[in-house]
């Protein structure tokens, strides 16, 4: 039979599973912790030091990317996920960078109108490359972008902010590099002469090179092929064409630096891949990554509101990819317990489930995270299937409210983990029976005199 005769003759047919796309990837709560872990430190380390957040849409206009990034970029010649909106024909785009974004929304609500702005935002992004570690299609990245500040100051305080959130995390690996690559007119001197160079050199040129050479000659001394890296390094430095102005603005900025004691080196070849920055330009890399070493990048961006129709606004940025620093993270040794709850309430009859109702609300009342064991398809299950259940859940704690239970009025709390057992060895067993009214409080007391429990947060231990 065919399976569509046998469709229609109602044999039963499992329907076909769905796959996520390739280089999305699904986040699993055994990895939540980290990301909370990461999210929560990044957060309060940008609030310390006065960055607000700003969260704005996944699509935007194709145009405000074409326009803001570069046409002659990799993420707009090729990484852009775009489409016409079949309603109206609008031409979007899913957001490859957020940059531009939060650009187009602090002049489209004038946010910078009463003074300089210190913002923050968070989010996935897309990008049509070939998925690899540490390289997806959705990705996350944290930024932070200063709006309306000119000065040096704030690239080495976006830098000082990058190097609090490393030691926050415990990341002690990654190293700086920085560059500046001067205002439009030094590059444009700079760039008749690196065209003339590498004009000189053609034949060592390989296609991608050939093809930047007009367009974006300067993207050329970023390239990884091995056999043209003798031809970049002798190639005219920008670093060599910049005017008073623009020294005096990369020194200062190494000045706070090292004044901060963040070590740093010089890298004349760093030149970022998006058309928009100016003078300082930075990067930290991390050795550990393989090819996808760069955690975080960005610089200052002085002409980007002017290019969107804002008022001149000079600005610095840097975006972090998310993916590549928990990877870190979790070489670095760093692990969490992904535990789902403080204590897990176990029950037999309907009497104990209503009991056990009335306990897990007053136990989150007091803070701590509580699961009540629910029905699923085979029923409640039996005492034992449900304290296999509660083992697994990762919680210090079991209630089990039985009949017996119901009839003396009393639970009994079971300690289930070895910090939990110690504190409970006082009491000869790790199993008592504790008066309805007193659970609360006895478990309260028990997680809180047992040294460094914090109820309510997931126990997260460095290794
Ligand atoms: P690369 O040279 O690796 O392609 P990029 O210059 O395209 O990087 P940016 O646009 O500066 O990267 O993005 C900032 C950060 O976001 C990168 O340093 C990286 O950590 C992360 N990132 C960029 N693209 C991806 C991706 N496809 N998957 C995961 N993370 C990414
Ligand atoms: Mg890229």
């Amino acid at each position: 039979m065919s399976e569509n005769k046998k469709a229609e003759a109602g044999v039963e047919k499992k329907a076909e599973k769905i796959a996520a796309i390739k280089g999305m990837n699904d986040i699993l709560p055994v990895d939540a912790p980290l990301w909370e872990l990461f999210e929560n430190t990044a957060q309060s380390v940008f609030k310390s030091y006065g960055f607000q957040q700003i969260r704005t849409p996944i699509v935007e206009q194709t145009s405000l990317f074409a326009r803001g990034i570069g046409s002659v970029t990799d993420i707009v010649e090729k990484e852009m996920y775009s489409f016409e909106d079949s309603m109206n024909g609008d031409k979007l785009t899913l957001r490859p960078e957020n940059t531009a974004g939060v650009v187009r929304a602090v002049i489209e609500h004038n946010l910078t109108y009463e003074g300089p702005k210190r913002l923050w935002y968070t989010g996935p992004m897309f990008r049509h490359e070939k998925p690899q570690r540490g390289r997806y299609r959705q990705f996350y990245q944290i930024g932070a972008e200063a709006l309306g500040f000119a000065g040096p100051d704030i690239d080495a305080e976006l830098i000082m902010m990058c190097q609090r959130l490393w030691d926050d995390l415990g990341l002690d690996k990654v190293r700086l590099e920085l560059n500046s690559i001067g205002d439009a007119d030094e590059r444009l001197k700079h760039r008749a002469d690196l065209i003339a160079y590498f004009e000189q050199h053609r034949d060592q040129l390989d296609n991608e090179a050939q093809r930047r050479l007009y367009t974006n000659p300067l993207r050329i001394l970023d390239t990884k092929n091995p056999a043209m890296q003798a031809l970049v390094n002798q190639a005219p430095k920008l670093i060599d064409y910049l005017g008073d102005e623009s020294l005096k603005h990369f020194e200062r900025v190494q000045a706070i630096l090292r004044h901060n004691s963040i070590p740093f080196t010089i890298n004349t070849r760093l030149v970022r891949g998006l058309d928009y920055y100016n003078r300082t330009v930075f990067e930290w890399v991390s050795d550990d990554l393989g090819a996808q070493g760069t955690i975080c990048a960005g610089g200052r961006y002085d002409t980007l509101v002017t290019v969107f129709g804002g008022k001149e606004t000079p600005s610095c940025g840097f975006a972090m990819g998310i993916e590549r620093i928990l990877e870190l993270l979790k070489l670095s040794g760093e692990a969490l317990a992904p535990n789902q709850c403080d204590v897990y309430l176990v029950h037999q009859s309907d009497a104990g489930q209503m009991q056990s109702f009335v306990l897990a609300e007053r136990l989150r009342d007091a803070g701590l995270d509580v699961v009540l064991h629910c029905a699923s398809l085979t029923g409640l299950g039996s005492f034992k299937s449900q304290m296999k259940r509660a083992d697994a859940s990762g919680a210090g704690y079991a209630i089990i409210v039985g009949e017996d239970e119901i009839k003396q009025g009393r639970a009994m709390v079971k300690a289930l983990r070895s910090e939990s057992a110690d504190a409970a060895q006082r009491m000869e067993n790790s199993q008592i029976a504790v008066p309805f009214e007193d659970v609360v409080d006895y478990l309260v007391e028990q997680m809180t005199g047992s040294d460094d429990h914090d109820p309510g947060n997931c126990n997260h231990t460095h290794h």
